[in-house]
């Protein structure tokens, strides 16, 4: 027969099976090996000759074994077991797992003789296989466990104990559960007192909780267990039983029917808090490394949310105390932040202050006080904030019933970076404090029958307007006062205190203020203008007084002395200020009262000397004691001397040296000055000639004239007599007048100057810008030169003010036609800078002192 593929023969094939990839094999019923083909030997690593040594079950790998037999078992027994998987081992150990198909042969009369198979090597594939799996399941472990932990543990340690032991629970029984454990918990090292306690505990279904049983337990009967968990490690034990008899973990676990058990430490930083186990009771569990790596995170995790607890635990058991001690403190105590935004109030607070409204967040600090109160407030924060220097601060809050005024201690609190973390403000109410404050301070600086200032307010207020310049300081005191009190009553001397401070007050409105400073001597500071006019305001004030008293029973010859001094806060001191005030009022008591005095240098004088001084002119004129010096008063910018100053010298062989700044004011009060005077200009006209034949013959000299002099009846034609006797020219001489002469009737004086100059004098208002002169002299008094003091000059270089009034004195002048003459020249800077200011005479040391002819 002509077969297409010619004539099948099973032999042809051998090639084939032997050539075969696949891993082909024969054994017998005994599973003896039969035949092996050469992918078989090469993948198993055994020769043919070897193979067919071995039976089937030298290749069965022993996970496998089983399964194998059970196999071969069935297709002996001619069952179909179609396409199977199982695992050998290879000559040199290695697993090798197969898939393929298994039969058998029989003979005759149906016994097997035989099984054959044919295996394809799948060890690959199974190998890529099972990393997908265990990817896969990790995959799955790790959302699941996510999961788990995010649920279980949300927002935990805000819970209340039971809560959170509960959650702590639960996240045992899912992670128990998770594993295939019937039992896991966690247990607390206690290194100082020794012992380990259960904590945390959760049991399956019907097995036995164990946690009463398991608290303090000694860590010295399972050192070795300790030790392990102290240096980080975990404790397995997969099989209890295998643990000798004695060992003291196996009679601890054995009692609670424990088979298998798994333990990880919860460290944290190298320190062992505890420990986190597994258990198996029903069954034995032999523990993977991923139930290891589960566990392990469960104890990291466990370990966070407790302490996140116990910290949160700590915190709030802190703040009950902090709010247990603040609530029995009295100050006022609460903490916010930068915001204003309150985290704390203790009841002092709550108790003592209240929002401005119902409405009104009671968590905001800025609920508690008024707009301005609450800006001041947030200054302050800033301030704190930037200079870190507490300051305390008093502003005013809502109370319960008034304002009150609240002492605000702040402190800030920063973190470790520097950022600020929050502030506590303690709190004092001074509300009643500042209320007594203010009421001392009032009785302090008031006089309590007038509500006038007394001294003291006085000399403060006095202080607080020093920006404000000169004043001035009159002191008063009502004639007879004492007497006024026995013939009327204290009452009315007390009613005539009370009107004369309005009187007074009224009288200096908003120039000044009144002070009382003794039973009846009153004290004003009246800011100084060009109004001023003494005998002016005594007749006003009289006036007044006896107005106010009018009809009454109140004597209407009420008079007042009145003493008053110019008050320059840049240039003396206020004792000096005020006990020239003093003194000038005791001039005018002196006088006989109803008077009003200007102080006078000579006031300051000691009473015997003045009395020495006074009695002694007599006798020095006599016994030739007085003489004259000159000083020279020269051109600033030619150098040219223009004139000169007779200054009288007393060499007095009882009193010594004495100047004339000492004894022309003592002369100036009586008729002294008179002789003194007639002997100067006398002494004056004498050396006339000589001078000019000195100096030259157009100079001009000066004589000092005292007031008193000059306001003599008959003086000017007396001087006028003089000169024609002496034969001096018209207007070679310059009588010095000082300012105190305007303080008489000014159309007077004017008129005075008037008939003197007509009479060929020309006149100098002397010392100008030390006392009371004003500009307006200038304006109106006929004088031909005006020497602007000593005390203006000491000042232009260091004093701007001094520097601008100088040039204004100059410039004003010159308007008039009145030549100025700088007085007091001491130094190069100083003439260097007059000599910027204009072309005019200067008289000083630096220039020429005076001397004798
Ligand atoms: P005064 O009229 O202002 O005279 C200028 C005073 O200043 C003089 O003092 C003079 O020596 C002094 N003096 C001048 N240049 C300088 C200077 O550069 N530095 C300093 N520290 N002082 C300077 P003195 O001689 O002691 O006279 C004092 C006052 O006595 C005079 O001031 C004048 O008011 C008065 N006086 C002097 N002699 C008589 C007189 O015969 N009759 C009258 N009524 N008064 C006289
Ligand atoms: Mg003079
Ligand atoms: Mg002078």
């Amino acid at each position: 027969m002509n077969e297409p593929y010619g004539v099948f023969d099973p032999s042809q094939f051998a090639d084939l099976v032997e050539q075969s990839s696949d891993l082909i094999q024969c054994a017998d019923k005994n599973g003896d090996f039969l035949y092996v083909n050469q992918s078989w030997c090469n993948t198993l690593g055994y020769t043919k000759k070897e193979a067919l040594t071995l039976t089937v079950e030298d290749v069965f790998h022993p996970d496998s074994v089983a399964h194998c037999k059970s196999i071969f078992k069935r297709v002996l027994a001619g069952l179909s077991v179609g396409e199977v998987e199982a695992a050998f081992i290879t000559k040199s150990g290695e697993r090798l797992d197969v898939q393929g198909y298994i039969d058998s042969k029989w003979d005759d009369s149906g016994n097997p003789c035989y099984t054959r198979a044919t295996f394809r090597d799948i060890t690959d594939k199974k190998r890529l296989e099972k990393q997908n799996e265990d990817f896969r399941l990790r995959l799955v472990e790790s959302n699941e466990l996510h999961q788990l932990l995010s649920t279980v543990m949300t927002n935990a340690v805000e819970l209340d104990n039971r809560e959170f032991d509960d959650r702590i629970t639960d996240a045992l029984r899912a992670f128990g559960r998770f594993v295939s454990v019937d039992r896991a918990y966690i247990f607390h090292y206690d290194f100082i007192l020794d012992m380990t306690s259960n904590t945390h505990e959760w049991c399956e279904e019907g097995i036995e909780p164990q946690i009463d049983q398991l608290q303090k337990i000694p860590l010295n009967d399972i050192p070795d267990w300790v030790n392990r968990h102290r240096a980080g490690e975990e404790v397995m034990i997969n099989n209890i039983y295998l643990l000798p008899e004695h060992d003291r973990v196996r009679q601890i676990l054995e009692p609670q029917g424990v088979k298998s058990i798994l333990t990880v430490p919860m460290m944290r930083k190298g320190i062992c808090f505890g420990f986190v186990g597994f258990e198996s009771v029903s069954d034995y569990h032999p523990f993977s490394e991923i139930e290891k790596k589960i566990l392990l995170q469960l104890s990291h995790f466990l370990l966070n949310v407790l302490e996140r607890k116990r910290i949160s635990d700590d915190l709030s058991h802190s703040n009950r105390q902090l709010q247990t001690i603040m609530d029995s403190q009295s100050e006022l105590v609460c903490k916010f932040d930068r915001d204003c935004n309150l985290s704390f109030t203790n009841r002092a607070f709550q108790q003592t202050l209240q929002a401005k409204s119902e409405e009104q967040d009671l968590s905001h600090l800025s609920s508690y006080m008024d707009e301005e109160s609450f800006e001041t407030l947030k200054e302050h924060i800033n301030m704190l904030v930037e200079t870190g220097q507490p300051k305390t601060l008093r502003i005013s809050a809502y109370g319960h019933a008034d304002t009150l005024i609240i002492e605000w201690n702040v402190y800030v609190t920063r973190y470790h970076d520097g950022a600020v973390s929050e502030f506590i403000s303690v709190g004092y109410d001074v509300t009643e404090k500042e209320k007594l404050e203010n009421q001392l301070v009032y009785m302090a600086y008031h006089d309590q029958l007038t509500g006038l200032l007394n001294r003291y307010g006085f000399e403060r207020s006095l202080l607080e307007s020093e920006s404000s310049g000169a004043c001035h300081l009159i002191m008063l005191d009502i004639d007879d006062f004492s007497m006024l009190n026995t013939i009327y009553g204290s009452a009315t001397g007390d009613n005539i205190l009370i009107e004369t401070g309005h009187i007074l007050n009224s009288l200096v409105s908003s120039n000044g203020f009144v002070s009382r400073i003794s039973s009846d001597e009153f004290m004003v500071c009246l800011n100084s203008n060009d109004l001023w006019h003494d005998q002016h305001f005594l007749n006003s004030l009289e006036e007044r007084v006896h107005h106010s008293f009018e009809g009454g029973s109140i004597p209407q010859f009420l008079h007042f002395s009145v003493g008053y001094t110019l008050f320059d806060p840049s240039a003396h001191s206020f004792e000096k200020a005020y006990h020239e005030a003093t003194l000038a009022l005791k001039s005018a008591k002196e006088s006989g009262g109803a008077a009003i005095h200007a102080y006078m240098n000579w006031m300051y004088l000691d009473l015997q000397r003045i009395n020495d001084i006074q009695k002694g002119l007599r006798n020095g004129l006599k016994e030739n004691e007085f003489r004259m010096e000159y000083q020279q008063k020269m051109n600033n910018t030619s150098g040219k001397v223009t004139g000169v100053e007779a200054l009288a010298r007393w060499e007095s062989k009882l009193l010594g040296n004495v100047g004339p700044g000492e004894f022309i004011p003592v002369f100036s009060k009586s008729e002294a000055i008179d002789l003194l005077s007639e002997w100067s200009i006398n002494r004056v006209f004498h050396d006339l000639p000589e001078l000019k034949a000195k100096y030259g013959a157009d100079i001009k000299v000066s004589i000092n004239l005292s007031p008193r002099v000059l306001l003599k009846k008959d003086f000017s034609q007396w001087l006028n007599n003089m000169r024609k006797r002496h034969k001096i020219d018209r207007d070679t001489v310059m009588l010095e007048i000082t300012e105190d002469v305007f303080l008489e009737d000014l159309n007077l004086v004017n008129n005075l100057l008037r008939s003197i100059r007509d009479n060929g004098f020309l006149i100098s208002l002397d010392d100008f810008g030390s006392g009371y002169a004003s500009l307006s002299y200038l304006q109106n008094m006929l004088i031909d030169e005006v020497k602007i003091d000593k005390s203006i000059t000491d000042q232009v270089l260091t004093n701007d003010k001094h520097l601008v009034l100088l040039n204004a004195i100059i410039k004003i002048a010159e308007a008039f036609h009145i030549a100025p003459v700088i007085e007091g020249v001491e130094s190069e800077n100083q003439l260097k800078l007059l000599q910027e200011l204009g072309d005019f005479d200067v008289q000083g040391y630096l220039l020429h002192r005076p001397e004798r002819l």
